[in-house]
């Protein structure tokens, strides 16, 4: 399962990249790109754009117009839709900023990348495969918030309301 999304979607982007999907995400690309891409490809199509939505239907693209305004709401949605699990593994989670795998990496080879206090408070690493993007992350205080995101989006995920 491989998905593309809309340039008004950046948020959601990242949050499938950390639940390890793999996710395309281009602001620059028009519509026709988009859906062309996503023919392509075979990559599940998700945008804020309804026109763009009805395009996708008659070219059998498989979609999900994104209705939600809130991050929490937005991923219960796809998630219902695609039967996502909302567990973070970190042996699957995806850079968010660029999408691509991450490895654990010893805190030796990361400890120029990484403030000071963080490598003294925490003992696992992991860095962007990619080499134009290197971004070193760890499970640290901004981790509660993620968690509770998740958690949010597991207890609307019933309830939501499912779109075209
Ligand atoms: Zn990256």
């Amino acid at each position: 399962m491989r998905f593309i999304v809309d340039g008004m979607l950046g948020g959601l982007a990242r949050w499938l990249r950390i639940l390890g999907q793999e996710v395309v995400y281009d602001k620059t690309r028009n519509d026709n790109a988009l859906l062309n891409r996503a023919i392509k490809d075979k990559m599940i199509l998700l945008t804020r754009d309804e026109e763009l939505c009805q395009r996708a239907t008659a070219k059998r693209v498989t979609k999900l117009l994104v209705t939600e305004l809130r991050e929490e709401e937005r991923i219960a949605q796809v998630a219902k839709r695609f039967r996502l699990s909302l567990e973070v593994d970190m042996a699957k989670t995806r850079c968010p900023e660029c999408g691509k795998d991450l490895r654990k990496t010893p805190r030796s080879e990361i400890s120029h990348k990484v403030p000071a206090k963080s490598l003294a408070l925490y003992e696992e690493f992991w860095e962007c495969k990619n080499p134009e993007c290197a971004k070193v992350y760890w499970i640290g205080g901004h981790w509660r918030q993620i968690t509770s995101t998740l958690a949010k989006a597991k207890k609307i995920m019933e309830t939501i309301q499912d779109t075209c």
